[in-house]
């Protein structure tokens, strides 16, 4: 391509509120093959809400949530926010926790009012040996309504179930079916459980998806699909995502999601809707057919 014909197309993108950082990832996105997208804050809103609260102690709820959420005021993910921000809208008085420990892909623990408390996936709990036999088929039908199920447990007995809902970004749907129709290859990974993953995932017609992928696992997933032979585009908005994004061919990074993540992508959707991706595709074929 001519530097002015990409210099006119990251223009034109811009003028779509999306920003380039250099014309060389323009010419690649135009050969994207296969687009890996995050679920939370990049197909999903990233703003959670609790919806149901199932307690299997003989705590109330709102105890069982006064706990949860007081050891959740140390962890900065949004799961930990919707527990808070729920606890506060009851105008439920938080205590101080201690001994705080985030357990990245997996939850938290810590101590709160003398104690020993775990809040988080399934995993988590296994690990830790708390039985949660009983309380599996009811995470499952709450995950089967696209919510992720919180375990949370108070001195390794398991104590409730605390469900959230992050909704779909309202043009989800179509923008994935853009990019479908010219040919992409759409994978989506997310950390959260097997179920809600492919609640979600059904919702906006994707088919490939890998739930309950760690971390450091994302960049894993990017590699497998190059070695498989496909070119690349990542789409996230955390800090988990950021070294797929920088593993991808044409990282993509959520405008609204955080810095690092930004800062590891080549473009960043200025305004979070994943047309932007759809966009970028259609301006780079148009910017290398001017050339020809
Ligand atoms: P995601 O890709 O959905 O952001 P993460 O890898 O951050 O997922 O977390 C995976 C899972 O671990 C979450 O779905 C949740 O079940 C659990 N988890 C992680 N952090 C927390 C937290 N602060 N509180 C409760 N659960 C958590
Ligand atoms: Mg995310």
């Amino acid at each position: 391509a001519t530097p002015m014909s990409v210099m006119v197309g990251v223009g034109k993108a811009a003028e779509a509120g999306v920003l380039i950082r250099n014309g060389e990832s323009l010419q690649t996105a135009s050969k994207i093959t296969a687009m890996v997208l995050d679920k939370t804050g990049t197909i999903t809103e990233g703003s959670p809400k609790v919806t149901d609260i199932v307690s299997f102690n003989d705590l109330s709820d709102d105890e069982n949530l006064k706990l949860a959420a007081s050891l959740e005021t140390g962890s900065e993910h949004p799961l930990a926010q919707s527990i808070v921000e729920s606890a506060k809208e009851k105008d439920i008085e938080l205590s101080k926790s201690s001994d705080f420990n985030a357990i990245a892909g997996h939850g938290v623990e810590g101590n709160v009012d003398g104690k020993h408390l775990y809040f988080g996936n399934e995993k988590l709990m296994r690990d830790q040996g708390i039985d949660i036999d009983h309380a599996v088929d009811k995470a499952q039908e709450l995950a089967g309504e696209a919510k992720t199920p919180m375990y949370f447990a108070i001195d390794k007995k398991l104590a409730a179930i605390i469900a959230v809902a992050d909704p779909i970004k309202d043009d989800s749907i179509e923008a994935i079916k853009r990019l479908q129709k010219s040919g992409i290859r759409v994978v989506m990974l997310t950390g959260d459980n097997k179920a809600t993953a492919k609640a979600v995932a059904n919702k906006v017609g994707i088919e490939e998806f890998f739930a309950e992928v760690l971390p450091e696992d994302k960049v894993n997933k990017v590699k497998e699909l190059q070695q498989e032979g496909e070119l690349v585009g990542m789409t996230g908005d955390g800090i988990n995502d950021a070294p797929a994004l920088a593993q991808a061919d044409v990282g993509f990074a959520i405008g609204t999601g955080t810095d690092v993540a930004i800062e590891s992508a080549d473009i960043t959707l200025m305004r979070g809707s994943l047309h932007g991706l759809a966009d970028a595709v259609a301006t780079s074929k148009a910017t290398l057919r001017n050339i020809k």
